[in-house]
């Protein structure tokens, strides 16, 4: 499968070209960076900390979607919402694992969904799936008497908060519950808040040093509290997720699929 990576040069975009350059089945398609940037021209062998490949980081984007079966993006929201239109007129699968998508951006994959398998996790790594189906069960056993929280620590560049795996995670609570996330949702506190409101959902999110992904739900109640946890000590393992999810799309019929599809959790 030939697999594509937009945002190539970024953090996660790094370890995806080193993971699709390491699995079998995979043959790597091209890799883009946005106007200007000084990746742009670089070997992409060479950016995965590897031989060279040669093939260098380009800025067209249209020419690596012809070039890809399947595309997968860890860049920015807008960039993300304009490589769904680019899936969808090409019929190229694509794998977002992008967060801090809004109304807009998650349009523009759904319109996408329509025309070519598109999946879409803010957490692509086996625990937290796992730890969304736990946090969803546990929600809708303990009931309102146990105040859902939950905490997200992540290193210092992260520009969105709380997490798309925070927020996920609420996601699963609320649902556990049979309630909607956003009717309930407390994602900051701030000054005299009162006390809190029984059946809120509330998040806390810290931000230092080189944390690769770390969260905790808490169920606190009078005399106990359950606490369930997930620690990411490589970006490696979302990159892994990523492009399994990539070959899972391989023949699949369009829609919009999570990571929960594509490991059989669903
Ligand atoms: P980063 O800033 O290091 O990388 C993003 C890259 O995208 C940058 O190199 C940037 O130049 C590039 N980019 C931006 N617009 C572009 C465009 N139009 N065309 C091509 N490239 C473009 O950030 P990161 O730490 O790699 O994270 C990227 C995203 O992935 C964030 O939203 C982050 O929260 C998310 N993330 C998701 C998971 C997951 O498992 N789903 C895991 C880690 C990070």
């Amino acid at each position: 499968m030939k697999i594509g990576i937009v945002g190539c040069a970024g953090r996660m975009g790094r370890m995806l070209l080193a993971r699709v350059l390491s699995t079998d089945g995979c043959e790597l398609a091209g890799g883009t960076e946005r106007p200007g940037h000084e990746a742009l021209g670089q070997d992409l062998g060479r950016l995965a900390g590897g031989e060279p490949f040669g093939l260098a980081v380009s800025e067209d984007t249209g020419a690596l979607f012809d070039a890809s079966d399947a595309v997968i993006d860890f860049t920015g929201p807008d960039a993300t919402a304009g490589h769904g239109s680019l899936a969808a007129e090409r019929g190229v699968a694509l794998v977002v694992g992008t967060t801090g998508l809004e109304r807009v951006h998650l349009e523009a994959l759904d319109l996408a969904a329509r025309r070519t398998p598109v999946v879409q996790a803010a957490n692509m790594s086996v625990g937290v799936n796992l730890l969304l189906g736990l946090v969803r069960q546990a929600a809708a056993l303990l009931g309102d008497d146990y105040d859902i929280e939950i905490v997200e620590m992540h290193h210092r560049h992260k520009v969105d908060a709380p997490s798309g795996t925070a927020l996920a995670l609420g996601e699963a609570a609320a649902e556990g519950r049979g309630v909607r996330l956003d009717d309930v949702a407390q994602r900051v506190r701030d000054g005299h808040t009162g006390p809190r409101r029984r059946g809120d959902i509330g998040f806390a999110s810290l931000r230092g040093g080189d944390v690769t992904g770390e969260h905790t739900v808490i169920f606190a109640t009078d005399g106990e509290r359950l606490q369930l946890t997930h620690m990411a000590s490589s970006r490696a393992v979302f990159a892994a997720g990523a492009v399994h999810a990539a070959l899972w799309c391989e023949g699949r019929e369009a829609g919009l699929y999570t990571m929960r599809h594509v490991l059989g959790l669903e």
